[in-house]
């Protein structure tokens, strides 16, 4: 590891701009100090790799108004419970009437949706590779246990085709490498990201979340410069073809959409949503298609696409903290201002 920092910290070819696509490894990125064992040359930038913090605010608007229809419950992960919407937050919402659950599971929803027969439970279904499919899981065991008052309302994202968009913007400053998500590569395999490297001619390295993986995968960026090659260094859960089963799991209750991206629009081919055969699950998720950032001043889109770092928004550490976020970047663990913010060296 000794020789890996010392490579790091005495590069001097050109700058290099390396972006990560994984909320854990922004999280642990910064937890572990590692922009500050890097030369000046290399920057670490995040992608849009935080599932909260890519939910565009229309579908947060979406949740509070079903949450606000009699006899409907809306479900959901605690951190999406303070990202902002247009007007307020589901927490804010909730103040007012809204009907929202917090869990741990999506499973859990199962529970409450069989003990209470007369509510329709609304599970807030964000997330990326990673996630669909336990919403797979969730659907099968509600048909198996005849369970038909639970509905999802999706936003569910794929990492390819935003990757593809951000490599394929003409940003002044582009891409040289990317940390490619490890718990997505788990399902989607390496795979999934040679056809990018090809086409951009750029490196990607699938990387573990440990300090000592995320210097070796830098390293291994740095070295592959200029070169469009797909490097798995997370051997111990990745494979080059995925997790089969979750892929078969998902390919029998969801099918490729577009999606809209918090800043960055719809992008087509990135999202997943119910087949057909599937919508009577479905709480009107295909209507989403709406990226209309509300919140002035805030410079999450920038921040989401590598081209703004946290410290340069106006609002970061002023109006904008952990317990005041006015973008859903500083709201998420995984998101880029709420680590930056914890971070333990000064940006
Ligand atoms: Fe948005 Fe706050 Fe981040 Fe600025 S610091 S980009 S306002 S979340």
């Amino acid at each position: 590891m000794k020789e890996i920092i010392e490579y790091l910290q005495s590069y001097q070819g050109r700058t290099l701009k390396l972006m990560e696509v994984c909320g854990t490894h922004t999280a642990e990125i910064s937890r572990n100090g590692i922009p500050g064992l890097l030369s000046p040359s290399i920057q670490l930038v995040s992608g849009p790799g935080c599932p909260v913090c890519v939910t565009v605010t229309e579908y947060i608007d979406r949740l509070i108004l079903l949450g606000k229809e009699p006899g409907n419950i809306v479900v959901t992960f605690g951190d999406m419970l303070r990202v902002p919407g247009s007007s307020q937050s589901l927490s804010e919402a909730r103040a007012e009437g809204c009907q929202v659950r917090m869990v741990y599971s999506p499973m859990d929803m199962l529970k409450l949706a069989g003990e209470n027969p007369e509510h329709t439970y609304i599970f807030a279904a964000v997330g990326f590779e990673t996630t669909t499919p336990v919403y797979a899981m969730l659907l099968k065991n509600a048909l198996a246990g005849g369970i038909k008052n639970i509905r999802l309302l999706t936003s569910l994202k794929v990492m390819p085709p935003v990757i593809d968009w951000i490599c394929g913007e003409k940003q002044e400053n582009s891409i040289d490498g990317f940390l490619a998500p490890g718990h997505v590569s788990v399902i989607t395999g390496s795979r999934a990201f040679e056809g990018l490297a090809e086409k951009y001619g750029i490196p990607f390295v699938v990387a573990g979340f440990e300090g000592e993986q995320i210097l070796a995968a830098i390293a291994a960026l740095v070295k592959l410069r200029g070169v469009g090659k797909t490097v798995n260094m997370y051997t111990s859960a990745v494979t080059r073809e995925g997790n089969l089963t979750a892929q078969a799991a998902v390919e029998e209750y969801f099918e490729p959409a577009d999606a809209a991206w918090r800043g960055m629009g719809v992008i087509p081919g990135s999202g997943m949503v119910l087949r057909k055969k599937y919508e009577a699950f479905d709480a009107g998720s295909r209507e989403l298609m709406e990226d209309r950032e509300k919140n002035k001043g805030c410079c999450c889109a920038g921040v989401l696409t590598g081209k703004v770092r946290p410290v340069q928004c106006p609002l970061f550490g002023k109006v904008c903290t952990p317990q005041t976020p006015q973008g859903a970047c500083m709201v998420s663990t995984e998101g880029s201002c709420f680590n930056s913010f914890n971070s333990i060296l000064p940006e």
